[in-house]
């Protein structure tokens, strides 16, 4: 029997880490042509080649390096050379993760084959349309055949625009396999020692969201009020994003308070995490991470798909139009422990999705 193949589309930080723990299963697949396209969004050492090495994934096959550009421009170049890839060797299924430009742009590209094509982290909705992860997942939806969902509330997302229940699996979170894969490296990091901090008395911060870093006066209303909660005996600490990084440096904005580093490696990342106070973020994945690690989180945004954790009091939305409403929040997750239980499965998604993808070989 010839080999299938079979096409992962990743480009972003969090596209190698859900990407992960598949790569270990889908190594265990017999008959099959694993083809790893990687777009080159994410590029630097610290965004991307780190994680292939840490998380132990293999190189990619092909790097189409395609960055610093438009989002039209972004989306457009990768429609056309992943149809080059695939027209050399034609994809019988193809997996996408996520909500970036380049699941948007791998959708679009499969869906002139005759393919199935594979969605992890379908249903998800904010339901604000100035997103582009927004744009991004739900095409990606509709251009997908197998829908993986993380729990409930995105399987009704799905039943609600007229999906099929027959193309809708529930898998729970696979970056819940991945965290439990290096959960014990994790604990042991010890991070906080290396960054000079103390244990639980830092906040760890994140911004990198589109609607909070390309509106001036946003960002600085955010990084203000970050500097204005951080002293030294319980900084606020920024594992910076580039494109974050990039915005602040034209503004003018008293950052002294805080503790601005580069962007960590996963494991540092999340140990700084572990042994935090609490978390600010707009991040998506870092949102269970920090629920995973027993942290609370405030959320800078007006809405979140990760509803289960604003509902169980897991997370706390601020919105940044109203950026003061912060120090409401902040006694509501300081030093404050989650429940233990379990919103988003067991942890198996991988070998949940691996078994649909060898269904679909037979
Ligand atoms: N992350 C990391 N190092 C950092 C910051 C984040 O490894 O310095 C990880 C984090 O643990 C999470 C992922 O990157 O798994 C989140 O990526 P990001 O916030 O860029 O994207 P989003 O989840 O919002 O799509």
């Amino acid at each position: 029997m010839q080999n299938k193949n079979l096409y992962v589309i990743i480009g972003a930080r969090p596209q190698f880490i859900k990407y992960a723990p598949l790569a270990a299963e889908i190594k265990k697949i017999n008959n099959i042509n694993e083809i790893i396209i990687h777009t080159g969004q994410h590029y630097d050492k610290n965004m991307s080649g780190v994680f292939f090495e840490q998380l132990n994934i293999k190189e990619p096959d092909i790097n189409l390096n395609i960055n610093n550009v438009s989002r039209g421009e972004m989306v457009g170049e990768m429609i056309k050379k992943i149809d080059k890839e695939f027209k050399k060797n034609i994809p019988d299924i193809v997996l996408l993760f996520g909500d970036t430009n380049s699941t948007l742009a791998g959708a679009v590209a499969a869906s002139s084959f005759q393919c199935e094509v594979i969605h992890i982290e379908a249903g998800l909705r904010s339901f604000n349309k100035n997103m582009p992860e927004e744009h991004n997942r739900i095409v990606a939806d509709h251009l997908s055949s197998i829908l993986c969902v993380t729990s409930e509330e995105p399987k009704n997302n799905l039943k609600t625009e007229g999906f099929s229940k027959n193309s809708i699996f529930m898998t729970g979170d696979i970056m819940l396999d991945n965290f439990n894969m290096v959960k014990d490296r994790i604990l042991s990091a010890g991070m906080y020692k290396q960054m000079n901090l103390k244990k639980n008395s830092y906040v760890l911060g994140t911004i990198h969201r589109q609607e909070n870093t390309h509106k001036k006066n946003r960002l600085k209303s955010i990084f203000n009020t970050l500097n204005n909660i951080s002293n030294p005996n319980f900084p606020v600490v920024i594992p910076i994003h580039p494109a974050t990084k990039s915005k602040l440096g034209d503004l003018e904005v008293d950052t002294s308070n805080l503790v601005i580093c580069e962007p960590l490696d996963y494991i540092s990342f999340l140990s700084l995490v572990s042994d935090s106070s609490y978390v600010i973020t707009d991040s998506g994945g870092l949102q269970k991470e920090a629920y995973y690690l027993k942290k609370k989180s405030i959320v800078l945004r007006s809405e979140t798909e990760w509803v289960e954790l604003v509902d169980k009091r897991e997370s706390y939305l601020v919105d940044p139009k109203n950026i003061n409403d912060i120090y409401k929040s902040i006694d509501l997750v300081k030093d404050k422990k989650t429940d233990n239980f379990s919103i988003y499965g067991d942890g198996k998604a991988a070998k949940l999705i691996v078994k649909i993808i060898q269904s679909k070989l037979d």
